[in-house]
């Protein structure tokens, strides 16, 4: 087993780029491709080649880049099988139950849809990582654009039961909207309230509050807590599935 180091970015108006290296065989991935230039300084910065692109969905703040850093740099492309349509340059399509080796790393594909159709996620076990694009987000999830809250909530699901100290990284910093956001549907959660206060800080001083780890989302994350009794009393859907109250608080923060 190998170790790969992973470099989180900054870019666009709210994004982040991840590059994701393994020195012993000299290969980099991109954990999609926000903003061409963003990612080039990254790898200039860091002095690594890019040899690899994982797409996560197609939308244009995680494809803009894919094309023209593959021109410039031949990296093959992976990408969702159920957006192929969707995505151009992509070499590689892959989808549920899919494994595939990043040098001495295996990396599994998840099927997240919700936010897209086809959006999927990219774990990598024997490093404890995921990438989970626009499915999960620090107390947060993503917009349900092309699915239905089913599939969201089946979706954060599959995240939900991988390893406790899986380190997610997401796509967006909206962390400190979802924090205020998280506090109006559980305000008595202690832990909650101790994270809101720390997110306002890291703010502040302009860093970045992700990656975050699954055990802390879990006890954090409104999403992921639809379970929790007093979510439902303050709800009103005390007998409802876990799905219909994870679809109302979605809504509430549409609206939010
Ligand atoms: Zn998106
Ligand atoms: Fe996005």
């Amino acid at each position: 087993m190998s170790t790969l180091t992973i470099h989180q970015f900054a870019c666009r108006s709210d994004n982040y780029g991840v590059l994701v290296h393994d020195a012993a065989a000299n290969l980099t991935a991109a954990i999609d491709a926000p903003e061409t230039d963003a990612v080039r300084r990254a790898l200039a910065n860091k002095g690594w080649k890019l040899t690899h692109i994982f797409v996560t969905h197609h939308h244009a703040d995680h494809t803009d880049g894919v094309l023209p850093l593959k021109a410039e740099t031949g990296c093959a492309v992976l990408g969702p099988k159920g957006e192929a349509s969707k995505i151009k340059g992509l070499d590689k399509l892959v989808g549920e139950g899919d494994t595939f080796a990043f040098g001495g790393s295996e990396v599994k594909v998840l099927e997240t849809p919700g936010h897209t159709s086809g959006h999927i996620s990219y774990w990598i076990p024997s490093q404890d990582v995921a990438f989970v694009g626009d499915t999960v987000f620090a107390m947060g999830c993503g917009r349900i654009i092309e699915g239905t809250p089913e599939m969201m909530w089946n979706s954060l699901q599959k995240i939900a039961k991988l390893p406790p100290a899986t380190e997610l990284y997401c796509g967006h910093e909206y962390t400190v909207a979802n924090a205020k956001f998280a506090l109006t549907i559980e305000p008595e959660n202690n832990a909650l309230q101790a994270r809101a206060a720390e997110v306002e800080k890291l703010r502040a001083a302009n860093k970045a509050t992700l990656p975050t780890r699954l055990d802390v989302e879990l006890e954090t994350n409104p999403f992921l807590r639809p379970q929790v009794p007093a979510i439902r009393t303050r709800l009103g859907l005390e007998k409802a599935p876990d799905w219909k109250v994870f679809a109302e608080i979605r809504e509430r923060k549409n609206r939010s």
